[in-house]
C-alpha cells in the first residue's frame, strides 16, 4: 500500500470539511471490506491521498422508526440491520437482502452506506495493477468496456450504455423495491435521492464532496408481502448471477400493487415495469406469474456468453410472484391455498 493521510471524524461536518481538505483526492472508508481490496490491488488510476475513516461519527449508526417509516443511518452495520426487529417485522424483505450478503464477518464490518456505494465487481474493473497493469475500461475513463466482447457471461443483459458491469449490491435491489430514498450531505448541505436516481451506468450521482447520511424507507402496505431472492453460484458467499426484489399487495387474492426490481442483469437495479403491470389488478396465479416473467425480460439483449441469465431471471421472477423462497430450503407458498407457509409474509418471521 502506498501512505496516505489518516482522517478520524467523529461528525458529519468534520467528514465534509475532510473530503474539501482532499480536493478531490480523499476517499471515505466505513467497514473497509471494500474499499481496503481497492486500494491494496491499486485498481484505480487515482491513489487517495486521504482516506476519512467514518466509522468514528456515532450518529450516523441507527436503525430507527417512526409514523413515516423507518430511517436507517448510513453506518448502519448489515448484520443489525438482518437481525433488526423493527426490520424484520415490517421491511422484512431488507432483512432477507442482508442476510444474503456476503459472509457474518463482513456483515459484521460492512454498513449500509458502503453496500450501496461499493465499486462494480466486473473482473476487468477489478484486475490488479501489480498482475500486469490495470485495465483502463470505461468506468475508469477508458474508451471502451472490454467485458463487450471478452468474458461476459456474469455480466448485463439489460440496460448496459458503454459499461456492462452489473450493480453489486444486494440492498440497492431490495431498497429501490422499497422505494427508499437517500440522504446525501455535501457542501450545499443536505439533498434527497431516489436510489434509482442515484445509480448510473459508470458509477454513482456523488460528487467528490458529497457523503451519504440516511436511507429512508416509506411504511409500507399492510398486506404486502416482500421477498428476496438471489441465485448465486457459491451459497455461503457469492455476490448475486441473478436477483429479484418484490413486494406484492394482495386484497382477497388479487394484487393490487406490485414493486418487482431485478439485480445483476443492468449496471443500476433495474424496475421491472411490464412485469409488475402484468399482475396488477389480477388473480396470482400460473398464468399471470408467466407473462410477468416473460416481460420481465422482454428488453433483454445478452452478451455472447450470459443468455443462460434470461432464464435465471423468468424462474425468480415467478418464484418472487409466488413467494417461494426455496433458497431458504422451507416448503413455503403463495399459491392458492398455501397462503400461510410463506416465511416473508408481514409479521412472519420464520426465516
Ligand atoms: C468476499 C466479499 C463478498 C461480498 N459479497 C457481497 C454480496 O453477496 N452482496 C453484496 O451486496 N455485497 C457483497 N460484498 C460487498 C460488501 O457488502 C461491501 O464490501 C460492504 O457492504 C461495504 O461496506 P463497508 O462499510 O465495508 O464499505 P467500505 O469498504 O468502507 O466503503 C466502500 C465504498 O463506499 C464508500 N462509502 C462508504 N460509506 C460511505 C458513505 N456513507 N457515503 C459515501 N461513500 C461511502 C467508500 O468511500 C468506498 O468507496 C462482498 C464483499 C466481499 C469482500
Amino acid at each position: 500500500m502506498k501512505s496516505f493521510d489518516h482522517i478520524n471524524a467523529t461528525t458529519v461536518d468534520e467528514a465534509l470539511a475532510a473530503l474539501k481538505y482532499g480536493n478531490g483526492k480523499a476517499t471515505l472508508i466505513a467497514g473497509g471490506t471494500d474499499l481496503l481490496g481497492i486500494i491494496k490491488d491499486r485498481i484505480l488510476p487515482d491513489y487517495p491521498e486521504v482516506i476519512i475513516n467514518i466509522k468514528t461519527i456515532r450518529e450516523l449508526e441507527y436503525i430507527k422508526e417512526d409514523p413515516e417509516g423507518l430511517k436507517v443511518g448510513a453506518l448502519a452495520k448489515l448484520s443489525d440491520i438482518a437481525e433488526s426487529a423493527a426490520v424484520l417485522s415490517e421491511y422484512n424483505g431488507l432483512a432477507q437482502a442482508a442476510r444474503s450478503v456476503a459472509t457474518p464477518e463482513i456483515r459484521n464490518m460492512g454498513t449500509i452506506g458502503g453496500n450501496l456505494c461499493q465499486r462494480v465487481r466486473c473482473w476487468y474493473y477489478r484486475y490488479p495493477h501489480q498482475v500486469g497493469g490495470r485495465i483502463m475500461c470505461r468506468r475508469k475513463g477508458g474508451s471502451s468496456c472490454p467485458a463487450v466482447k471478452g468474458d461476459n457471461r456474469y455480466h448485463s443483459i439489460m440496460g448496459g450504455k458503454g459499461c456492462v458491469a452489473v450493480c453489486p449490491s444486494d440492498m440497492a435491489i431490495m431498497l429501490t423495491a422499497l422505494h427508499a430514498k437517500l440522504i446525501i450531505a455535501g457542501p450545499e448541505g443536505q439533498r434527497t435521492t431516489s436510489i434509482q436516481d442515484f445509480f448510473a451506468t459508470t458509477g454513482n450521482s456523488f460528487n467528490h464532496q458529497e457523503m451519504l447520511t440516511e436511507i429512508q424507507i416509506p411504511k409500507q402496505p399492510t398486506q404486502s408481502r416482500q421477498i428476496y431472492l438471489k441465485y448465486s453460484l457459491r451459497k455461503p458467499i457469492d455476490f448475486a448471477v441473478v436477483s429479484i426484489a418484490s413486494i406484492i399487495t394482495l386484497e382477497n387474492g388479487v394484487c393490487t400493487d406490485a414493486a418487482i426490481v431485478l439485480g445483476a442483469v443492468a449496471p443500476t437495479p433495474l424496475r421491472a415495469s411490464e412485469a409488475e403491470e402484468a399482475i396488477k389488478g389480477k388473480t396470482i396465479d400460473d398464468t399471470t406469474a408467466e407473462r410477468a416473467a416473460v416481460a420481465a425480460v422482454k428488453y433483454a439483449k445478452p452478451l455472447s456468453m450470459n443468455a443462460y441469465k434470461v432464464q435465471v431471471t423468468k424462474t425468480l421472477v415467478k418464484r418472487a410472484i409466488f413467494c417461494e423462497n426455496t433458497i431458504a430450503g422451507i416448503p413455503n407458498s403463495h399459491r392458492k391455498g398455501q397462503e400461510n407457509w410463506c416465511p416473508t409474509h408481514r409479521g412472519n418471521q420464520r426465516i
